[in-house]
């Protein structure tokens, strides 16, 4: 992630903020929240939500996560590139091709298959290591895992074998932030029914791990070893019903500035295809950003703050662009900085908010923030009045 820099603000009026003093404080609350023998693996694949991994990765590891977890081989990778040692647990599954890396960069692999077992067995021998695995166990959500009743077989392949360490096994709920906790619960039930079985092999695992964020925050039973967050840090909650933790606080923010502004007299239309048509004259600012920098492609939905106030949506969403109407807030000018996510003054549009305008969820519009906007790095602690400018007369 590029750094805070004047020129990165210059090439364009468009931006996300990354505040670096709310997420390690977010990860302060979570390490004092949780039972002090529960260990954090900090999930921060895609970017870390695009928050960036390896500012995520960095505070993880400096509050205490004991584990990183990413997807890809290639955001691993960057991990390692960027010189953290910390184990990294690679979640879904690796083609044989991607096995050898793996085991060179000590990555460590999450296996649900006889064959990728075997193929990471050779890969392991074949470099003189031992490799640690985590065994992935479908309890029900039918994406990756070896299903809890076929999981003694694979286990003991595992066990078995010289050039592998069984030290993890997990499982992922599939329901964990609603209210009805009935299918989360049959799920632990299937994981409680493999853990039964290595108890009664007298086998000692260290890490078994079975939550996400909806799951360390509402199904405490079900924390075991580690648990596996990556929305909470970002001060995000998965849904409305999940138990709070006070203090936490959303750690990005997308801003604007003005870029245009318009006067519409009665009958006027604005953008592609004529979705508005003034009924009265309106004043029209228009902000530099679209469903090309991941805003939800929507038509006459939706707000933006400006000095303060909410301004809504008119017209559609076009790639490089959205159109407010801003009639009634006084004095809007050219340059004007724009709240598109976040708070300005006592007003606040979540991302919950805008995911709800593409009919989805938060991870999804976090994640749909594009490369094209400058991720501006800050520490609201030390230098807020810098960044976050006051409004005039407020
Ligand atoms: C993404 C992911 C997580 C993290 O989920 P959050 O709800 O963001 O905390 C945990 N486990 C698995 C298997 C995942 O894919």
């Amino acid at each position: 992630m590029p750094d805070a820099t004047c020129s990165q603000l210059q090439k364009r009026p468009a931006w996300i903020e990354i505040d670096e003093a709310i997420l390690r404080q977010n990860y302060r609350l979570i390490f004092q929240d949780k039972p002090s023998h529960v260990g954090v693996a900090a999930v921060v694949k895609d970017n870390a939500y695009g928050h960036g991994a390896i500012l995520a990765a960095r505070i993880a590891t400096e509050i205490g996560a004991k584990y990183l977890v990413t997807v890809t081989l290639d955001e691993a990778l960057e991990l390692r590139s960027a010189g953290f040692k910390t184990p990294i647990l690679l979640l879904g599954q690796r083609q044989p091709s991607e096995l050898s890396y793996c085991v060179e960069h000590h990555l460590t692999c999450c296996v649900h298959d006889p064959f990728t077992v075997s193929q990471l067995a050779e890969e392991a021998r074949r470099q003189h290591r031992r490799v640690p695995i985590h065994v992935k166990i479908n309890t029900g959500m039918n994406r990756y895992g070896v299903r809890w009743d076929e999981a003694p077989s694979l286990l003991t392949t595992i066990l078995t074998n010289p050039s592998l360490e069984l030290e993890g096994v997990m499982s992922h709920f599939s329901m964990s932030d609603e209210l009805d906790k009935s299918f989360a619960r049959f799920q632990l039930g299937n994981f409680q029914s493999v853990l039964c079985w290595i108890d009664s092999q007298n086998l000692k695992i260290p890490y078994r791990h079975h939550c996400n964020s909806g799951g360390f925050l509402d199904i405490p039973e079900a924390h075991f070893d580690m648990v596996r967050i990556g929305l909470l840090p970002l001060g995000v909650y998965p849904s409305s019903s999940v138990r709070r933790i006070p203090g936490l606080m959303p750690v990005m923010s997308v801003k604007i500035k003005v870029a245009a502004l318009q006067n519409l007299n009665p009958g006027d239309v604005v953008g592609y295809g004529m979705r508005y048509t003034a009924s009265s004259p309106r004043r029209i600012a228009v902000l530099p950003l679209g469903y090309g920098d991941g805003f939800p492609r929507v038509r006459n939905e939706g707000h933006v703050l400006i000095r303060g106030q909410k301004a809504p949506l008119v017209g559609g969403v076009s790639m490089d662009a959205i159109t407010v109407d801003v009639s009634d807030i006084p004095n809007v000018q050219l340059w004007d900085e724009v709240v598109i996510m976040g708070k300005q003054n006592q007003n606040e549009i979540t991302v919950h908010d805008l995911a709800s305008l593409r009919h989805s969820v938060s991870y999804d519009q976090l994640c749909a923030w594009r490369n094209r906007l400058p991720r501006i790095i800050i520490h609201s602690e030390n230098n807020s009045q810098r960044l976050v400018p006051q409004p005039e007369g407020a």
